[in-house]
């Protein structure tokens, strides 16, 4: 069983830029949910993406909250999208996304988006977003996935998806247990079905591409699993995307930094009570003490 370690993390160097590289190079990234219930996961996953080292952040959310989200992250350029009665994004709002779409090198779909109704929003996103880019979905983007796995199948070379056991069991139809109790396998069969790389998380989190290579990340931390951890993991999966890095090496990267910067706010703050927010300010200097 290989182990995602620092050896083999220098071992796959993430793309460094020139010195005269301006922020284009390095690829925007497009960060699509949030809803009035939940507004902040969306400014967690951006700024996730920007600690990776992404050049640019677009954030889409509903309208109601798109000025907040603005003020709270001044480095982004912030979409309003149309809004349902319940506060969520609605449906056909992915027409006024559509035609900037494409300006993204990354796409990451669902932090704070509820998974029920994001068929419609998933599969239009999917349907018009040129193959090639990279694309993560989390949340309430993987619910969009259920019942339509073929919307994947064009962007699935450069896919991630970011499932906890819950959520895999939801993509997969089957128990929660049947995912805990062999969460390899469930990773195996949803990156062959999707023909894309699954990070399978968890106390550990597995790895996995559609070929079936798969590492495990045994470094995590307990205080890891608290609310939000897993829209900083995405969104960094995202800004390491948008960097240009291969998708297996971007997710472990991303897996691993998420781990360490864990441990390293145990040591100076305490094992639990981190918040999720406080990670991203560590993944910089544990990308750099990794090259
Ligand atoms: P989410 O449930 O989407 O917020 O994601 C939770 C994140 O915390 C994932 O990256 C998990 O791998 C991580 N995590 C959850 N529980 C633990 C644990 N007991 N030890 C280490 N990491 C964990
Ligand atoms: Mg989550």
């Amino acid at each position: 069983m290989s182990r995602i370690t620092p050896a083999w993390l220098r071992a796959h160097p993430l793309p460094f830029p020139a010195a005269d590289d301006d922020k284009s190079r390095r690829g925007t990234v497009l960060v699509v949910g949030g809803s009035a219930e939940v507004p902040g996961a969306v400014l967690l996953a951006g700024e996730g993406a920007l600690r990776a080292g992404a050049g640019k952040l677009r954030m889409a959310t509903v309208r109601s909250m798109a000025p907040h989200l603005a003020m709270a992250m001044p480095e982004a350029l912030v979409m309003a999208l149309e809004e349902t009665g319940e506060g969520r994004i609605a449906p056909g709002a992915a027409r006024a996304l559509i035609p900037r779409l494409n300006a993204c090198a990354s796409l990451l779909i669902g932090p704070g988006l509820p998974g029920e109704g994001a068929e419609a929003l998933v599969g239009a996103l999917l349907g018009s977003l040129e193959p090639g880019r990279g694309l993560v979905l989390d949340a309430g983007g993987m619910s969009g996935l259920v019942g339509h796995p073929e919307a994947l199948r064009p962007h699935a070379p450069r896919a991630v998806i970011t499932p906890h056991a819950g959520e895999m069991a939801g993509l997969l139809g089957i128990p929660k247990e049947d995912v805990s109790a062999d969460p390899l396998a469930a990773g195996r069969r949803a990156a062959q079905e999707l023909g894309c790389v699954v990070a399978m998380k968890g106390a550990q989190t597995w790895v996995v591409a559609p070929e079936g290579q798969a590492m495990l990340c045994d470094h995590g931390h307990v205080g890891l699993a608290t609310s939000g951890s897993g829209d900083t993991l995405a969104g960094i999966v995202a800004g390491l995307l948008a960097r240009g890095t291969p998708v297996f090496e971007a997710t472990a990267w991303a897996v691993w930094l998420h781990a360490e910067a864990g441990h390293r706010l145990a040591r100076r703050i305490g094992p639990l009570g981190f918040l999720a927010r406080e990670l991203l300010a560590e993944v910089p200097a544990v990308m750099a003490d990794l090259s």
